[in-house]
């Protein structure tokens, strides 16, 4: 043999690396790139893995956690994939738990006293966990050992990422604070712009990315356009020996989802609809029976998928066109998981074009409604706010407060005194004379009055005990801890009050407001850069993986719709006419943003709070023109322009 010493002895030790690792998670073989990624987290070097879903990145950090010593933290916006994840570890005989609002109050507190003592391997927290107070104070025990920092669905954290989250901004701020020895990025795809942006937060070399193609040589990736899709769509369902069975069909809307299934069904086919409008109950059973092969259709809306893994899964098809490369490579994925051939199928056309773009724009928070949030935002005496509350209220989505709160304390306009709940209920355990029993005057007017109030608002509670809303939300917790009082908080809030700085409401809502305008334009090239992949004469999978990685593949993959000769020219977009109706027969809506969104069809958190969506012209337009919606474009406007 012509190896020397030092490397017969590193390929001993990489051996025993991977060996510990596939014996103390029960595996039969690591996969490309994931001892790579275990080894420079196990020699503390911070890196990042580029893992196509099902690649099995969790393992890659559980490992490292596993032979590091202390405590590491995994940062997942994916509250079920964490709850999952956390039942396995601790089938394997690894102390972990997860951190997030969801304990209740005595399990909170014992898994504080855990952590401190420096017992736990791996936490999971939601990122906005990792402002909690008591939380970090547990971090900054003497017992605690900071070992891995993972950052699942990295992705998040660029602009130029397909899911953009504005709470995982804070994360490369709040490392500094928090010395972890190393830290570990993941996302399932990054494009060339988004791997720089993780590369600088997470101070991570060229040398130490670690990138698996996402490319699946079997999945045969199919466009169609034809004018009639759903009799394509049943003969491709039907088709010799059932082929293409078990199916996830993706639509749009839950209202497609539920029209569609019921299509399939009256043509004597097996299909289940799943959307996040049904109750988690009855989402449960339909994922089990999808999983178990009793049923051999789901029809779906994009909320069917997270962290769901059927291996056998024959194809995916897209009635509607996802909305950008990434969407569509990380929905195709979840066919053929088990590695045998498999199909992805998808349907274009000239109105869904429009439909797509549609719903980019509805989706950005108008200027009247961050205006609205952000004077909420600014209240002149100390006030609660749910962002829940503010959201529907002011009709914009939930991240528009929280980014408004997070410039509005960077400027000292406002600060935040507590987080706490808006709301609570109280349920007496015991007789009231037994907890009345040996009180002084003032409590026993207070539990009186909470015997009468058992249900309400937080801040209802302190203005009637005359004391603050933090105040208040400790004697209602004390009346928990006291095991007299089954005490439920819901709704999440935040107990605000004026700052020392100021800010112009008008100026902070017009600069969020360029914010999501760029956003916007960012969202609508990705979709032009997703139908230009679709429509292209080149390979699809080639295409796919130039915009991914920034590099082709070797040669075209020969089974793609480009590559048999089939690809389609794209469809124009279809722009039609506004449909008819009485202007009476609307519900009303102050801004013309929010009529826009009723007449596509677009489930706003006001329009969900009103449940317009069965309102029977919700949606009826579509395929009409955004600006038009809008009435940017109306006769009235031009006539007055002349
Ligand atoms: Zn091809």
């Amino acid at each position: 043999m012509m190896l020397g010493m030092a490397k017969a002895s590193q390929e001993e030790d990489e051996e025993s690396l991977a060996q510990r690792v596939l014996r103390i998670f029960g595996k039969e073989a690591l996969r490309p790139g994931q001892e790579k990624i275990i080894r420079f987290a196990v020699e503390g070097k911070s890196a990042l893995g580029i893992l196509p879903t099902g690649h099995g990145k969790s393992l890659c950090y559980q490992a490292a956690a596993v032979m590091r010593e202390g405590m590491s933290v995994v940062v997942s916006p994916l509250l079920a994939l964490m709850r999952e994840q956390v039942n396995h570890l601790r089938r394997l005989g690894i102390i972990a738990h997860r951190y997030d609002s969801s304990l209740e109050a005595t399990e909170r507190g014992k898994l504080l006293a855990e952590i401190a003592g420096g017992g736990v391997k791996l936490l999971y927290v939601a990122p906005e966990s990792l402002e909690n107070e008591a939380l970090l104070k547990s971090l900054r025990s003497q017992a605690v050992v900071l070992s891995l920092f993972v950052v699942d669905e990295a992705h998040c954290l660029s602009q130029w990422g397909h899911s953009f989250r504005p709470d995982y901004l804070k994360l490369p701020t709040w490392l500094r604070q928090h010395p972890f020895a190393c830290t570990l990025a993941f996302t399932a795809t990054a494009t060339p712009r988004v791997r720089a942006d993780l590369q600088r937060a997470f101070h991570i070399p060229d040398g130490r990315v670690v990138s698996i193609s996402p490319y699946r040589r079997n999945i045969q990736r199919l466009v169609r356009c034809t004018s009639d899709p759903l009799a394509d769509l049943l003969l491709f369902l039907r088709e010799e020996d059932h082929r293409h069975l078990p199916a996830i069909i993706y639509t749009r809307t839950r209202k497609n989802a539920e029209e569609l299934t019921a299509t399939l069904t009256a043509a004597g086919l097996d299909a289940l609809c799943y959307h996040a409008g049904l109750s988690q109950d009855a989402r449960e059973k339909i994922q089990d029976d999808f999983l178990a092969n009793r049923r051999s259709i789901l029809v779906a809306t994009i909320a069917f998928g997270m962290g769901i893994d059927k291996p056998d899964v024959r194809s995916v098809v897209h009635v509607n066109l996802p909305s950008s490369p990434e969407s569509y490579l990380q929905e195709s994925g979840r066919a053929g998981r088990d590695g045998l051939p498999c199909t992805s199928l998808l349907y274009l056309s000239g109105g869904d074009r429009t439909l797509a773009r549609n719903r980019l724009y509805a989706a950005e928070p108008d200027f009247e409604g961050i205006l609205r949030c952000a004077r909420m935002l600014l209240p002149a005496e100390p006030d609660v706010v749910s962002f829940w509350e503010l959201s529907t209220q002011c009709d914009v989505s939930e991240d528009v407060p929280q980014r408004l709160l997070d410039t509005l304390c960077r400027m000292r306009a406002v600060r935040i005194i507590c987080q706490g709940y808006k709301f609570y209920k109280a349920r007496p355990l015991l007789s009231a004379s037994t907890i009345m029993n040996g009180r002084c005057a003032k409590e026993k007017k207070r539990l009186e009055w909470l015997f009468e109030h058992r249900e309400g608002e937080v801040a209802q509670a302190a203005s009637d005990w005359r004391c603050t809303y933090p105040q208040a939300l400790e004697q209602l917790r004390e009346c928990e801890a006291s095991g007299e009082w089954g005490l439920q908080l819901r709704q999440r809030a935040l107990c605000i009050a004026p700052g020392k700085g100021n800010a112009d409401a008008r100026e902070v809502a017009a600069g969020l407001r360029s914010a999501y305008e760029e956003r916007l334009r960012l969202d609508l090239e990705k979709l032009s850069c997703l139908e230009d992949i679709l429509c292209s004469h080149a390979c699809l999978n080639d295409s796919m993986e130039r915009y991914l990685t920034g590099k082709g593949l070797p040669a075209p993959c020969g089974h793609c719709s480009a590559c048999l000769g089939q690809a389609i020219t794209l469809p124009e977009s279809s722009n039609e006419p506004l449909p008819s109706f009485e202007e009476t027969d609307l519900p009303h809506f102050d801004r013309p943003s929010q009529r826009a969104r009723f007449l596509i069809g677009f489930c706003s958190p006001a329009l969900l709070f009103r449940r317009l969506y069965s309102h029977p012209l919700f949606g009826i337009a579509g395929r009409t023109e955004w600006k038009m919606l809008c009435g940017e474009n109306t006769d009235a406007k031009q006539s007055k322009a002349d």
